[in-house]
């Protein structure tokens, strides 16, 4: 699969799955914009790829429209396009839903799914005029399923799919595809902090008999962005070793 001279914005691609997304794609020739909140983790991750392929990182907060928006007229100033957007920066506040807070419930809500929204709006204006475009968001196993403790991260992951679905069918007219990845157990810092025991009960439960790594998670997103996806819209991959 080679992306040369295709134009990727990654967000959250400061580490974990989004920056493994960035570097799957820079390995691929395409050109790589690099969107995460965290300024020194960015400029780590832009350096790794610095030899491999054209980068460029912002320091943006996807909440905050204004701040898309100017940063998206940069990067069409310097590439001229955008190809792909994957829709990747997501958080976790868990709690019992009886214990969660208003501010936990929303601020989840406002990163994982309004975050999405908000980039796809910037994003599109653009790949419209192109008439052509993919669009990838980094949904869950979780909106699918649910999960104890994770109401507000589940409703946001559902509502990613909902989403997806929706935008597919709304600018499906003019070349662009909108998917959905749906990633089970990956091994990240989102999912270190669980309890060995966790961890067990979740192996068992897992056909292939291991954690998914970033590079599987990347491997689906590298498919839907590519040619070989041309067909392929308002869908979710689901990628969890036959978990769910
Ligand atoms: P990480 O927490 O390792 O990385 C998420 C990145 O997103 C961080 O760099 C974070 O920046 C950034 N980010 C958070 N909030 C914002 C924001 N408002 N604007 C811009 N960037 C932001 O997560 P993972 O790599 O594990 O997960 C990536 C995606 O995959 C998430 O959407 C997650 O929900 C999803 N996923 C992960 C699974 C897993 O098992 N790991 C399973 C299923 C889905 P900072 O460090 O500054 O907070």
């Amino acid at each position: 699969m080679d992306f040369k001279d295709k134009v990727v914005v990654v967000t959250g691609a400061a580490r974990g799955i989004g920056k493994q997304i960035a570097y799957s794609f820079a390995k691929r020739k395409a050109k790589v914009v690099l969107f995460d909140l965290d300024q020194a983790q960015l400029e780590a991750a832009k350096k790794e790829l610095s030899g491999i392929t054209e980068s460029q990182s912002y320091s943006i907060d996807v909440t905050n429209y204004q701040q898309l928006s100017n940063v998206i007229d940069k990067v069409i100033d310097k590439f001229l396009k955008i190809d792909i957007l994957v829709n990747n920066a997501g958080i976790t506040k868990d709690n019992l839903a009886l214990r969660l807070s208003e501010t936990d419930w929303d601020k989840v809500l406002e990163v994982n799914l309004k975050g999405t929204f908000l980039t796809s709006k910037a994003v599109l204006k653009r790949m419209l005029k192109q008439r052509s475009g993919k669009i990838i968001n980094i949904s869950s196993i979780i909106g699918i399923i649910g999960n104890f403790g994770q109401s507000n991260y589940a409703a946001s992951k559902a509502g990613l799919i909902g989403l997806t679905k929706s935008l597919s069918k709304e600018v499906g007219a003019r070349g662009i595809n909108v998917n959905a990845v749906a990633p089970g157990y990956i091994k990240t810092k989102m999912t270190d902090v669980l309890p060995d025991k966790v961890k067990e009960e979740m192996l068992k439960r897992i056909p292939l008999k291991r954690f998914g790594s970033t590079e599987d998670v990347a491997n689906a997103v590298l498919f839907l962005s590519s040619q070989l996806a041309d067909y392929i819209t308002g869908q979710v991959v689901v990628v969890d070793g036959g978990m769910i």
